[in-house]
């Protein structure tokens, strides 16, 4: 081995912004590395990484070179092939956003109420993980406040039903009380995970009530893991161990995460929409999943708009109450974005 590779590491992406990246070296005392390492991209353009907003997101794996003249340091010199990728897309950049690579499974973080229960987020997220072909997993947070049983209430109870259904998980849980969070911490244990949500739904709430010392900022949703060198306001991966009583933090220093470190978490930074990522208006009936088994069905076949077309195999499922009216309108209001029909009028859906 010459001099050259003795000081390239293995590693994975811990978080970053677009051009700095904390990466955890496989080997914590690989190279006299530390903990972590703090790098940047060799070259304008990473081989694999090509075409997307940000080259690497938390999960990446990479080659890094390590830096002897400035302890800490180092420079991304190839990334591994990525097993997925979950993406959306990014409408500034006219291309595919990075959040988070690698990944066993997406959770979408929801509420019934405060902030109002918002199924057309849902319906985006579980789409794009469908895309991704990644599992995925509901959490209704803050049960706490369901009590009452107002109109809001009542159609999103509906709605999560209609989830059910058609065969998500959902778990049900409060980051106030403790309530639910036995089985979320069970769904989550030894898995790479990815968080996601619409902001105040109580993600960072729910990650400090699971790991004790966590203490992200709640109630502020950018700057979270803003620990001074480069603002991150994208995704940042959290490592676990299981300890008896739950989860404990391991710190990118600490001399045994990698070997110890048996779950992942990406924390997202809250999302205000979701455009769907890597599909077309042709493709889009194949990843819902109850639309799916009517996949080139419709008598105008490809041509079909779903609206008013004899034969259209979606309309009949609608009106046979196979296909909730609202995951309709979800669909429609997608399949309309995907035909660029809106383009750029995206409300917050
Ligand atoms: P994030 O933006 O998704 O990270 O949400 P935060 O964790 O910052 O929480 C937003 C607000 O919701 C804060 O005021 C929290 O105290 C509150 N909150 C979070 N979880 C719960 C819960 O389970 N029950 C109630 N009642 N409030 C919660």
């Amino acid at each position: 081995m010459s001099e050259k590779d003795a000081n390239v590491i293995s590693g994975m992406v811990l978080r970053g912004s677009r051009n700095v990246f904390t990466v955890r070296p496989d080997c914590a005392d690989a190279a006299g590395a530390p903990g972590a390492l703090e790098c940047r991209l060799k070259g304008k353009v990473l081989k694999g990484a090509e075409g997307f907003y940000n080259p690497l997101a938390p999960g990446d794996r990479v080659k890094a070179q390590i830096d002897p003249e400035h302890t800490g340091t180092g420079m991304i010199v190839a990334m591994e092939e990525r097993r997925n990728i979950f993406t959306r897309y990014n409408q500034k950049g006219g291309c595919s956003q990075l959040i988070a690579a690698n990944v066993d499974q997406v959770f979408c973080i929801a509420t019934r109420r405060s902030p109002p229960f918002r199924p057309r987020f849902l319906d985006r997220v579980l789409l794009q993980a469908d895309i991704a072909e990644i599992p995925a997993i509901i959490v209704c947070n803050k049960i706490d406040l369901d009590d009452g049983d107002g109109g809001d209430r009542l159609d999103a109870d509906e709605r999560l039903e209609d989830f059910r259904r058609i065969g998500y998980e959902i778990v049900e849980v409060s980051a106030r009380t403790g309530q639910g969070l036995d089985l979320l911490r069970a769904r989550l244990a030894g898995k790479h995970s990815v968080l996601t949500g619409q902001s105040g739904v109580g993600k960072s709430s729910l990650l400090n009530a699971l790991v004790p010392g966590l203490d992200i900022k709640v109630g502020a949703v950018n700057e979270k893991y803003d620990r001074g060198n480069h603002t991150t306001t994208l995704a940042a991966m959290i490592e676990l161990a299981q300890t008896p009583s739950g989860f404990s933090l391991l710190e990118p220093g600490d001399a045994q995460t990698a070997a110890s470190a048996d779950t992942w978490i990406i924390d997202t930074p809250g999302m205000r929409r979701f455009v769907p990522d890597g599909i077309d208006k042709e493709t889009l009936i194949a990843h819902m999943r109850e639309f799916e088994p009517l996949a080139g069905k419709c008598s105008y076949g490809l041509s079909c708009s779903h609206r008013r077309e004899p034969g259209c195999k979606i309309l009949e499922a609608v009106h046979a109450g196979a296909i909730h009216e609202d995951r309709y309108e979800s669909f429609l209001r997608i399949f309309d974005e995907l035909a660029g029909k809106i383009a750029g009028k995206h409300n917050a859906d």
